[in-house]
């Protein structure tokens, strides 16, 4: 058995639906919303099937998936991605993250990341024989500084695993952080893998900044993005993969044999989907910045401590501020097992030195979802806090 995964534990978003499930708890942990999504892109999807084509697809994506994309990205974050060399659909970022990660690294090359991190990361770092250079942030900004980019950075660095807006924080690093990360890719000749799935789900009028758009980044930065995230439906697995035609060239080669290809009649409905109006994008994001804000108000109302949460479907409280002997996981079962609420300790996303006091909670539900959820955690004060 190979040694990294046979040491592995199960993901703790399976974990915790498990014990969802098994306790009949309210599930805010995994991170998938309530609605099922649009219903025009799900029709396109269907209609595809019954009507369509449903044999392999090309293996770099269906021909309008790609020029979509490129359009879509043209439009939102002012790229200019050429459809046939620089973009590329994959079975979900994660198999992006894989592929990207098994065509870039060589054995013994150094890649950093920032904890805590998504936790497919650091496993297929590893696995594709990459040094991990941990950069550790920490509540309540979470912010990466030049002195910690410093003490990691070398002439041995070959990648930089970039996420933002960053699960599970549901922070969003600034231009002049990305600048930091950018500076440094560029004086020790790094690529930058920015997993960006989270680009259309930013609060309080942000917009997404591109780690592409950055002055000299063009040459060097892989850009990851899911569908999943882009219309709420997070069981459709298609990642879009944005990359200069050098880089692309070698991710083709990953992807080739990884999945090859991904469902036809997805790509159908996703290549609709981005093409949808402004208006769309907009009152999704305003639905859930509305949810945001209803789950916030509710715990700390309950006198939860409550983190701001920029972007994602996730929102922490740090537990420190009510009893610094309180730890996450302990919390986290108390609550699913006793009180039947389902969250995510956020030290699962720690490798080493975890912070081990902040607990994420998915938002991405109906009103009564959550209320039921608040009403529950109300119940679960005395004896949980
Ligand atoms: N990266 C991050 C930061 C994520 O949050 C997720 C899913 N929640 C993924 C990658 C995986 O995306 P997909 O489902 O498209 O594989
Ligand atoms: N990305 C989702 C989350 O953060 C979960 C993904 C998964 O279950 N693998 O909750």
């Amino acid at each position: 058995m190979n040694s990294i995964y046979a040491a592995l534990p199960t993901t703790i978003f399976e974990v915790m639906s498990g014990l969802a499930r098994a306790h009949d708890a309210v599930n805010l942990g995994q991170g998938f919303p309530d609605d099922p999504g649009p219903l025009d892109v799900r029709q396109r999807a269907a209609d595809a099937v019954i009507t369509g084509w449903n044999q392999y697809p090309p293996m770099m994506g269906l021909a309008d998936l790609r020029t979509a994309a490129a359009a879509h990205y043209h439009h939102w974050q002012g790229l200019d991605l050429d459809p046939e060399q620089e973009v590329m659909v994959t079975s979900g970022a994660t198999e992006a993250l894989a592929g990207a990660l098994l065509a870039l690294i060589e054995p013994g090359d150094e890649v950093v990341l920032f904890q805590p991190l998504y936790d497919a990361y650091l496993p297929l770092v590893r696995r594709a024989g990459g040094i991990p250079r941990l950069v550790r942030l920490e509540p309540p900004s979470w912010s990466i500084t030049a002195e910690k980019l410093a003490a990691v950075f070398s002439p041995r660095t070959k990648l930089v695993l970039f996420n933002n807006p960053q699960n599970p924080t549901g922070v969003v690093h600034s231009r002049a952080e990305m600048q930091l990360v950018a500076d440094f890719c560029l004086r020790f000749d790094a690529i930058a893998l920015c997993d960006e799935v989270w680009e259309h789900v930013m609060f309080d009028g942000r917009r997404h900044l591109s780690m592409m758009a950055l002055p000299g980044m063009r040459e060097r930065t892989v850009k990851i993005s899911s569908a999943g995230k882009i219309f709420g439906m997070t069981g459709w697995k298609v990642g879009l993969v944005f990359a200069p035609p050098e880089l692309m060239r070698v991710l083709g080669k990953a992807h080739q044999f990884l999945t090859f290809t991904t469902p036809p009649n997805l790509q159908v409905a996703v290549a609709y989907g981005l093409g949808k109006d402004d208006a769309y994008f907009e009152a999704m994001r305003a639905g859930l910045e509305r949810s945001r804000d209803r789950l916030a108000k509710g715990l700390s109302d309950l006198g939860f401590p409550v983190l701001p949460s920029a972007g994602t479907y996730f929102l922490s409280v740090d537990l420190a501020a009510i009893d610094p002997s309180l730890d996450d996981e302990a919390f986290c079962l108390d609550l699913v097992k006793t009180h039947g609420v389902a969250a995510i300790p956020v030290s699962a996303f720690y490798a080493e030195d975890a912070v081990r006091s902040v607990v994420r909670f998915c938002f991405a539900k109906h009103d009564a979802t959550l209320d039921c959820a608040l009403e529950r955690l109300a119940r679960a004060l005395p004896n949980g806090i």
